[in-house]
């Protein structure tokens, strides 16, 4: 995962660094777990260690998620997110347990309940393949763009698009074709790095 959420304006938002370090080190302590011998104290030592390590990055992750689902539903009028991407993803193993890990389920919870709170709109759209694979300039749709092409140039008009970007463009032309200027449009989704 190389972010966590990304934008129609082609804001990136990254996982944050700290999460990173504690999931490293939760790997560590769960090796040291997995090495001690069963029924011992050491190993009822570590296993909590392991338990503190997991509770941490549950918070952490939470906090995270609260200040950008808050930042996101106070910035925009209309949020839409492809969520079913996820679902399309299953198939990839490594890449649905990058998404679970992330969170994005519950992320998605956040700021449906945010939005609505505030009387905003919020939507799931089902059209990422689609929309990744056509043009936002000329509306050129090639055949085919696997998962592990980032960026592409149209072959019509030349355009060279960040994947993501690209998709999160049509997708808010779709939904809004003529955006008033106080309506901002924000489509996030996952992506695979
Ligand atoms: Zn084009």
């Amino acid at each position: 995962m190389t972010h966590f959420a990304i934008t129609s304006e082609g804001s990136k938002f990254d996982n944050p660094k700290w999460l990173t370090k504690h999931e490293r080190n939760l790997k560590i302590k769960q090796q040291q777990l997995s090495r001690k011998q069963k029924g011992s104290n050491n190993r009822n030592k570590s296993r909590k260690k392991v338990a503190k390590v997991h509770n941490k990055i549950t918070r952490c992750r939470e906090d995270f998620q609260h200040k950008l689902s808050r930042r996101i539903v106070n910035e925009n009028q209309v949020i839409c997110v492809e969520s079913l991407v996820v679902r399309n993803m299953v198939r990839n193993c490594s890449l649905a347990k990058a998404i679970s890990q992330v969170g994005w389920g519950q992320f998605c919870t956040m700021l449906k309940y945010k939005a609505e709170n505030e009387g905003k709109i919020y939507l799931e759209v089902d059209r990422f393949f689609a929309s990744s694979k056509t043009c936002n300039n000329c509306l050129y749709q090639v055949s085919d763009l696997t998962l592990d092409v980032r960026r592409w140039d149209c072959p019509s008009c030349g355009t060279h698009h960040d994947r993501d970007i690209n998709a999160a463009r049509n997708i808010r032309s779709e939904e809004d074709p003529k955006p008033s200027l106080h309506t901002n449009w924000l489509v996030c989704f996952t992506r695979c790095g």
